[in-house]
């Protein structure tokens, strides 16, 4: 029994060591057109609602995937994004904007950079105006074809539209969501003259990779207020699974000139330095003693 809390006491602290030495890799500046290029998820959930990850740990995943900037996007609900924003700037973690997944039967929208919960429950013109008046930036979530009937007749009061989703690479969700519909709703929005700027954002829940879809963000800074600013100027570039540009006219045309290489997917991190080392290599030794002198202790019991 003494081993096996001793197991137990040494696996713990080779958890909080080896998370305190896990050094996140630093990213790199890169400049185009006279700004900063961001890789920025725009749309994420936490377990609050039907996400898998604590808002801490979201935090932490998006860091380890060199996001510069991270919206947590709960459906309905405010806290999780404030809660992640919060850990965020005390562990010095990636930004986090606040924003809420507006959700009701016939669409869904993002207010990012709100400062209060809005109510679902608001015809979506005032939703949209609440927004606004809170300084947030509104943007039509997957706008697929089920949520035309909405989404098309507000679509000149949006800031920008889904045009990148995972559902792009096949993943349909069983409702038959089509990433072609959402590619739709934002080039005929375009092509009527109404100025929406493009996102990717990567919808994360639980089994498709965070990031895994990015919006190249055109900012002064990484700060809060750049990104919001460069999102209402249509400061952003996307690229969907065929490498087809959407977005800004002037800074595509400034990739084209120097493109830009987007940050590696995978947690490429391999643990570096002796602490890491040692911690790690005690931390399994500790997990399996811990089973090991458990399981005896149930034996002979
Ligand atoms: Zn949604
Ligand atoms: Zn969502």
């Amino acid at each position: 029994m003494r081993l096996k809390l001793g197991c137990a006491a040494v696996l713990a602290l080779s958890a909080v060591v080896g998370t305190a030495v896990d050094e996140a890799p630093q990213i790199p500046i890169t400049m185009r057109a006279g700004y900063r290029v961001l890789e920025v998820d725009l749309h994420s959930h936490t377990r609050f609602a039907d996400g898998f990850l604590s808002p801490f740990d979201l935090v932490l995943h998006a860091r380890r995937k060199s996001l510069d900037a991270l919206a947590i996007t709960d459906h309905n609900i405010l806290f999780p994004a404030l809660m992640g924003r919060a850990f965020s700037r005390a562990v010095g973690g990636p930004t986090i904007l606040v924003g809420e997944e507006v959700t009701t039967r016939d669409y869904h929208v993002h207010a990012i950079g709100l400062t209060s919960r809005i109510d679902a429950s608001l015809p979506l013109d005032r939703v949209i105006d609440e927004a606004h008046a809170q300084g947030a930036v509104m943007i039509a979530a997957h706008p697929v074809k089920r949520f035309w009937p909405l989404l098309v007749p507000a679509r000149h009061k949006f800031d920008a539209a889904e045009v990148m989703h995972p559902i792009a690479f096949g993943d349909r969700r069983g409702g038959g969501w089509s990433w072609e519909e959402m590619r739709t709703y934002y080039e005929d929005a375009r092509a009527e003259g109404h100025n929406l700027g493009a996102v990717a954002a990567s919808d994360y829940h639980f089994f498709s990779p965070l990031g895994v879809v990015r919006t190249l963000v055109f900012a002064e800074s990484d700060g809060e207020e750049h990104i919001l600013e460069a999102l209402r100027e249509r400061r952003t570039v996307v690229f969907d699974a065929n490498g087809n540009a959407y977005g800004n006219a002037a800074l595509m045309d400034a990739l084209r000139r120097e493109p830009y290489q987007m940050r590696a997917q995978d947690y490429n991190y391999r643990g570096n330095g002796a602490l890491d080392v040692l911690f790690r290599t005690l931390g399994f030794m500790a997990l399996a003693g811990v089973f090991l002198f458990g399981r005896r202790r149930v034996r002979t019991g």
